[in-house]
């Protein structure tokens, strides 16, 4: 099967990129493609670089000029629940938008007409995800995630974001990923470990765990690929 395997920033890739070793590169769209073959299955790799925009085009690209017929994020994300901390890992069975907002005209946040408010993940990739963290003995804990536009660094915006959306954990690139494979109708599967809690010392905490946590999520990826059949 090919397989896409995204991010959103170099750091997320790098790990999963050096364990590859060999592969080639195609330039488009202003980014780079990274493929090769593991475990059976052909890889097409690359960050998006951050936010909606450019992941919903890196999405689309692997998906239609590479031939993905999977998508598989590895990325860090800020914590909501009170049950994450650094270093965790969360799986999402769901995703929102939480900057969407049209609610003047009487839609709740995240919808607009012709979407869905939440995009649900694929069960058979999250039911592989629990068998993998059974096998590792990691603990990998799922919930839903909101995404939006915006670094969040503050307790009030994160309170809201939990309160409207009933997130557990947020950050900028899941659920463009999760529209497009949605209507594209490819399976689809959101794993970030946990970088900050989206509070006050959220970009401090960032700067120091980014690369430990986008580590820890590449890993998980790759014991992924080698359970698809
Ligand atoms: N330090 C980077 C910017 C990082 S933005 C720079 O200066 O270029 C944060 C990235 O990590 C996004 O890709 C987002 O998906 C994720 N993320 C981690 N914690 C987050 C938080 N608290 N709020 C929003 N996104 C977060």
């Amino acid at each position: 099967m090919k397989i896409a395997i995204m991010g959103a920033m170099p750091e997320e890739i790098a790990p999963i990129l050096e364990r590859m070793g060999k592969y080639t590169i195609t330039e488009y769209a202003g980014n780079k493609f990274y493929e090769c073959s593991y475990s059976g299955h052909e890889l097409v790799i690359a960050y998006s670089k951050i936010g909606k925009v450019f992941s919903t085009l890196t999405a689309a690209t692997m998906i239609e000029r590479f031939g993905a017929e999977m998508l598989l994020f590895s990325g860090v994300a800020g914590a909501i629940s009170d049950e994450l901390n650094i270093g965790d890992m969360i799986v999402s069975t769901r995703l929102i938008q939480h900057d969407l907002d049209i609610t003047a005209f009487g839609h709740p946040h995240g919808y607009v007409p012709g979407g869905k408010q939440y995009i649900d993940a694929d069960k058979k990739l999250i039911a592989i995800a629990h068998n993998v963290a059974g096998e590792l003995g990691v603990i990998l804990q799922e919930g839903i995630i909101a995404t939006g536009d915006q670094f969040v660094a503050d307790p009030e915006r994160k309170g809201w974001i939990k309160e409207v959306c009933n997130a557990d954990a947020l950050e900028m690139e899941g659920a463009s990923v999760a529209v497009v494979c949605d209507v594209m109708e490819v399976p689809f599967f959101i794993l970030r470990a946990i970088s900050d809690v989206a509070d006050m010392d959220a970009s401090f905490n960032f700067d120091e765990f980014l690369e430990s946590s986008a580590q820890i999520s590449a890993e998980f990826i790759i014991h992924m690929v080698e359970k698809i059949g």
